[in-house]
């Protein structure tokens, strides 16, 4: 009658050694380590969990999950923008996850359907202006910078890069196919200069006077602001009366063939909570996803604005209708 119990402990001792092994989580991050190792040290030191990261552009960390496939050692993949993480996950390298505190911490518009990904900081693509040459009153939607009243005016990012992609697929997603690409081919009709390779020379082209307005992610205009104080530059809210502000997210899965899935749908999860979403969201000038945080002060003297209740998800299925729309468009 004893061996059931005999072999049961028997059974525990040979899984323990196993459970051990989950003090750790390995990380293949997009995200710079200087926005992540902070957190990943306050882990450590309050679970005992170690956590080891690579950090890397997304495409070639993505080609390396590919390639390694089951082999990986990675448990987590940080990738920023919801087409990237979209790709990922239609690459089959993240697990879909159930998780209620997951649910409960990010709004369901900001994370995948099927959890396999997880909005961690929210960012705004919006529209930034010259406050020596544009009236705000002058502003209104991203539509309306196709206008011809801004010729000459407009200076926009490179449509190589996902931001851009993902803005023309909430576009498209809104408004179909053909009025969209209305909207970009007024666009570039009105660049004032080729496009540029990243947001902040975007701006600096606008304080420059190459340019009035031009449209960007917040956290580059707070990075800029941060440098250069008096810098004639404002950020303006757009679409207001109707769709709202683009936003876009930092995010998060837990890999398709992770060795600690337990441990890191923990970290994960951590990632979403109350005490981590200061520092994920702050230390990047982003917004919590988690409603329960504050926004950093520097980041909600911005004022408030009423952001698009799309799913982000929405990007990354359209986004290769977005490449190809720009392309025709003429949108380099
Ligand atoms: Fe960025």
């Amino acid at each position: 009658m004893i061996r059931p119990l005999i072999a049961a402990t028997l059974a525990f001792a040979l899984v323990a050694p196993v459970a051990d092994a989950a003090d750790e989580v390995v990380v293949y991050s997009a995200r710079n380590e200087h926005l992540i190792k902070p957190l990943f040290d306050h882990y450590t030191a309050q679970t005992g969990v170690a956590v080891r990261y690579v950090t890397d552009k997304e495409g070639p960390l993505l080609q390396r999950l590919k390639a390694e496939g089951a082999r990986t050692p990675a448990d987590m993949l940080i990738t920023v923008d919801a087409g990237n993480l979209w790709y990922a996950a239609e690459s089959g390298v993240l697990a879909g996850i159930d998780s209620p505190v997951l649910n409960a911490n990010v709004p369901a518009n900001l994370r995948d359907p099927q959890g396999r990904w997880f909005g961690l900081s929210e960012r705004a693509r919006t529209i930034v202006y010259s406050t020596e040459r544009v009236k705000p009153q002058e502003l209104s939607t991203y539509e309306d910078l196709a206008d011809p009243k801004w010729k000459g005016r407009l200076c926009l990012r490179t449509s190589k890069k996902v931001y851009n992609q993902s803005l023309v697929a909430t576009l498209i997603a809104r408004l179909g196919e053909d009025r969209a690409e209305q909207i970009v081919r007024g666009w570039v009709d009105n660049l004032a200069a080729a496009p540029f390779s990243n947001d902040t020379k975007a701006m600096e082209a606008v304080a420059a006077g190459q340019c009035d307005v031009t449209i960007v992610n917040t956290y580059y205009f707070g990075r800029l602001e941060k440098k250069q104080p008096d810098i004639k530059l404002a950020i303006f809210w757009p679409n207001q009366q109707t769709s709202g502000v683009h936003i876009n997210v930092s995010g998060a899965g837990v890999t398709a063939h992770a060795k600690h899935p337990d441990a890191a749908r923990q970290l994960l999860e951590w990632l979403s909570s109350e005490e981590a979403q200061v520092d994920f969201a702050g230390l990047n000038l982003e917004y919590p996803v988690n409603p329960k945080v504050a926004t950093d002060p520097i980041v909600a003297a911005w004022g408030e604005f009423k952001a698009d209740a799309l799913n982000v998800n929405e990007a990354g299925r359209l986004q290769a209708d977005a490449i190809r729309l720009m392309d025709r468009a003429g949108y380099r």
